[in-house]
């Protein structure tokens, strides 16, 4: 690719114009395909291309997946983990490059691609630790007690389609990909068109790491071209994204009757009680709902705070979030970074604009920062917001929260609930116990307590998924790894067929297997 204007935000990085054709150059196709043009909300400016590949390209990447996959599947599950051990660390030691790559793509604050970063070498140490018990043969109780036994193996469903989004390109193209291969299967990852760098990228450091080749793939191109050649190609789809495009992923994932995970959107909660330190408060408060601009699904965008700590803590946020830092530099410092381009930033503005005209008032920002990047907009935050305007009801996904004062627990968890989403929510308390009594009766597959998202994110070992619009299925823990296998039961009979023995009347048998249903019923509740 020609040197474009947009090379002259790659001089401020370690990034040259070459090595992103040469990540690009990674993606085969027929030829046929038209490229696209990717940019960075950095300055708005190319800085490269991609092809938009053709339902035949996919189709013929996934071939390539299925044939490399038949020998993986035959690697035991620790050979499998020391390649995903190895790559964890080259993400590590490449971080330089990796970092710049994301904040080139998204424009989000170094911090918060750094969040990234370690996200992948975590996950692949837990799998590589976990994955050989999980996957190993189980033995489960026999039909008839000493006659049959039965064993469960977990076989590798084949190809799994990874369908990833733009706010964490590189966790979310991964996260969901390294139990995949653990599992013994091949990967197609689609990341957003926007942000396909980091996924090649990645590609290349698992190549490094030593995973056979064609393994990994990457098709690049728009969602509603790719999307569906994807599915209809695999045999399991991993999505993230938005609520509505789930929707038609499933659509189509259950006309081609595979399983499929989605992790979508959420309008997620942040409940304060009467007993909360409002200073403690406020800092998770600012770090749920700014970090990286608000694009996080998990992000707060809704704050319940009991009435007795309701103007300590709107206090203690706001002080918090004027005082944070707004910048695209390619270093740490900078906390707040830039929306990922102009139509959110118009979707973000709208939201806020209608709320204001709705009635709500602006405690903090409420304006776009053409001067720090086009597409940056104030971390803000609204109070008397109308529960029917868009801002209260629809995922805004972007820098910005209303706050609500609450008269107590039963108020707060109403309105905690009164959503058709359920992802993820956060309670704050000076009492744990306490905060896991009422995490239990909110309506999200995850309940963080005295931490708005990390501590639930991060603990890999723990299930993680929505309910409601916010989706289907878990990823992390074992339920992530096991969504990628088929359970396979395979039962033996120490005396053939389990049928009346030869020469026995019917009746004999038919007594004979009253009396053992009788023993073998009491025998499940004793011995369970
Ligand atoms: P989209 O649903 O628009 O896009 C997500 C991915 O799906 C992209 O790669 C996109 O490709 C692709 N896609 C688009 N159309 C189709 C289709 N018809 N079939 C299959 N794939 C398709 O999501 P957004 O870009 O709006 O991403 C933000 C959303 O993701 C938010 O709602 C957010 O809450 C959610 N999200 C959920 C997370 C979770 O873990 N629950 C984590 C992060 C984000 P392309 O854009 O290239 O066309």
């Amino acid at each position: 690719m020609a040197r474009t204007s947009g090379s002259r935000i790659l001089e401020e990085t370690t990034i040259e114009s070459e090595r992103l054709e040469g990540l690009a150059a990674r993606i085969e196709t027929s030829g046929d395909s038209s490229s696209l043009e990717v940019r960075t909300p950095v300055t708005d400016e190319p800085i490269g291309a991609i092809p938009a590949c053709t339902a035949d390209d996919v189709a013929a990447a996934v071939d390539r997946a299925r044939s490399a996959q038949a020998d993986w599947e035959r690697a035991t599950v620790d050979e499998r983990a020391a390649i995903l051990e190895r790559f964890g660390d080259l993400v590590l030691n490449r971080r330089a490059e990796l970092l710049d790559v994301v904040q080139l793509e998204t424009g989000k604050s170094r911090q918060h691609a750094l969040e990234e970063i370690l996200d992948v070498p975590l996950t692949c140490s837990y799998y590589a630790a976990n994955g050989p018990s999980i996957l190993a043969d189980a033995d489960r109780s026999g039909a008839v007690p000493l006659a049959s036994d039965a064993t469960v193996t977990y076989d590798p469903v084949g190809v799994v389609g990874v369908i990833s989004p733009w706010n964490y390109p590189l966790t979310l193209a991964m996260t969901d990909a390294i139990p995949a291969l653990l599992a013994g299967n091949a990967v197609v990852c689609k990341p957003d068109e926007r942000t396909p760098f980091i996924a090649l990228a990645l590609a290349d450091l698992l190549a490094e790491a030593g995973l056979p080749d064609g393994l990994f793939q990457i098709v690049t191109g728009e969602g509603e071209t790719v999307g569906p050649a994807l599915i209809d190609a695999v045999d399991y789809v991993a999505f993230t994204g938005g609520t509505e495009t789930g929707r038609t992923v499933a659509e189509r994932a259950g006309r081609n009757l595979i399983d499929c995970s989605l992790e979508l959107g959420g309008k997620n909660p942040m409940v304060v009680l009467d007993d909360a330190d409002p200073e403690t408060a406020a800092r998770g408060a600012v770090k749920g709902a700014f970090t990286n601009a608000g694009q996080l699904c998990l992000a707060p965008e809704r704050i319940y705070v009991d009435d007795r700590q309701y103007d300590e803590f709107v206090d203690a946020f706001v002080g918090a979030t004027r005082r944070l830092e707004l910048g695209l530099e390619f270093d740490y410092g900078p906390e707040v970074g830039s929306l990922i381009d102009g139509d959110h930033l118009e979707g973000v503005r709208e939201h806020v604009e209608s709320a204001v005209a709705d009635g709500a008032s602006l405690l903090s920002g409420g304006r776009a920062r053409s001067d720090v990047g086009p597409f940056c907009y104030e971390p803000t935050i609204l109070t008397d917001v109308d529960p029917d305007s868009r801002v209260a009801c629809e995922e805004t996904f972007g820098p910005v929260v209303s706050v609500h004062p609450v008269s107590g627990i039963d108020e707060a968890l109403e309105r905690a609930n009164d959503s058709e989403y359920g992802l993820n929510a956060s309670v704050w308390t000076t009492d744990r116990e306490r905060g896991r009594g009422v995490a239990r009766k909110i309506e999200c597959g995850t309940v963080c307590v005295n931490d708005p998202y990390t501590v639930g994110w991060a603990a890999t070992d723990a299930p993680m998924g929505g309910v409601g619009d916010s989706g289907l299925g878990r990823r992390h823990g074992p339920e992530g790894l096991r969504r990628y296998v088929d359970a396979r039961t395979i039962a033996t009979s120490r005396i053939g067929p389990l049928d009346a023995p030869p020469g026995v009347p019917p009746r004999w048998f038919a007594r004979f297997m009253l009396g053992l249903t009788t023993i073998q019923r009491r025998l499940a509740r004793w011995l369970p």
